[in-house]
């Protein structure tokens, strides 16, 4: 049995049981949220001991040689001892600006930090509540555009915090959000390339961040935004996004429905949409958000397109995973 080393502390950790699970049964209280290998918010780093290349992957390789691993994949082959990987920033309070439908099922919620907020068009930030419970939500907001940030928030059925946002939060409440994080984002430098975009549901909402950021910087090549969802009434902010378009000779909106077909809408899975018009990816940079399972498919179909691993960026929309000892 392996021993973790934390805050001085020893603990023992039962074969098949990850870092995080080992540490948080004994209530050290070490953030986490999707216990995917996602989100990254268990980040870690190992002091001492050797840790399992299998909990660095999604890791930048810099970080990977300092001893960074995700806390919630690391199951040890040995003992360890570790630290923290940030130091824990303290999430700061925000204000609710407003709570408005955007379909049947997904809000947008606005919010005004009470600071100076960092982030970029496509980041996610955790959103706490008082009880402790927090979820991770993707910023669909501009800085250089939009005063508030913007969250769109799909009611996940018997969901606690979706289902919190929709029904109770309101204009004036206070809430408290922590720092933005993820590599999903628009990256200066290379402003010829072209930008494919593919989400499902709420998966809109770091899309329409990215490509209004993208254009907003005056990028030059094709930037493809698809969006999925299973019928018309999933498919949000179309009157927006046709108006960009019909702004930008190089942006494309492309709104897909999986049931059944409809005017004006392209039939079948997103991601196979996708491909059929953008067979051929190489020198594309990609962003996947929403449904794991479309995140994962797309994933591959993009690669085997082209598109290098290093340029596919994917959030997929994980839930957070009940978990002993933890709050998620
Ligand atoms: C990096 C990241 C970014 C995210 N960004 C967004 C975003 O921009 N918009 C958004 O709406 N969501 C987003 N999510 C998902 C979000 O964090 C929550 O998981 C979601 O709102 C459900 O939380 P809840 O408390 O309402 O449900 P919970 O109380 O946690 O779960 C209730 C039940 O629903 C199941 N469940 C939870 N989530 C899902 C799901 N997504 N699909 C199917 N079943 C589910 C659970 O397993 C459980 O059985 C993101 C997740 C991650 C990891």
């Amino acid at each position: 049995m392996a021993v973790i080393t934390f805050q001085e502390h020893s603990f023992d950790c039962a074969p098949g049981q990850s870092v995080l699970d080992c540490l948080n049964a004994a209530g050290m209280g070490i953030p986490w949220s999707c216990g995917a290998g996602a989100c990254q918010s268990c980040l870690m780093r190992a002091t001492d001991g050797r840790v399992d290349p299998r909990a660095q992957a999604g890791l930048k390789p810099t970080q990977a040689a300092q001893g960074y691993f995700l806390s919630c994949q690391c199951l040890p082959g040995g003992d360890l001892t570790v630290v923290l990987g940030e130091p824990a920033a303290a999430p700061m309070p925000a204000r609710v600006v407003d709570v408005t439908p955007l379909s049947r099922d997904v809000a947008r919620l606005r919010l005004a930090p009470d600071a100076a907020f960092d982030y970029r068009p496509g980041q996610f930030l955790r959103l706490h509540r008082d009880d402790g419970t927090s979820r991770c939500y993707s910023l669909a907001s501009v800085p250089a555009l939009d005063d508030a940030l913007e969250l769109h928030v799909r009611r996940v059925p018997e969901g606690e915090v979706s289902g919190w946002i929709h029904d109770e939060l309101t204009s004036g409440d206070d809430v408290a959000i922590s720092p933005a994080m993820g590599g999903s984002f628009y990256l200066e430098g290379r402003p010829e390339r072209g930008l494919c975009l593919i989400g499902t549901g709420s998966g809109l909402a770091p899309l329409y961040g990215i490509a209004r950021d993208a254009l907003n910087q005056d990028h030059m090549g094709p930037v493809w935004l698809f969006h999925g969802s299973a019928d018309a009434s999933g498919l949000y902010l179309r009157e927006e996004l046709q108006a960009l378009q019909a702004r930008h000779a190089n942006f494309q909106y492309v709104p897909c429905v999986s049931a059944g077909p409809g005017p004006g809408l392209e039939f079948g899975n997103v991601h196979e949409v996708a491909l059929s018009k953008l067979p051929e990816l190489t020198g594309w940079s990609v962003h996947l958000c929403g449904h794991p399972a479309m995140v994962q498919a797309a994933r591959r179909a993009t690669f085997l397109a082209g598109a290098s691993s290093r340029d596919i960026h994917a959030d997929p929309f994980l839930p957070s995973a009940p978990r002993s000892g933890a709050n998620a």
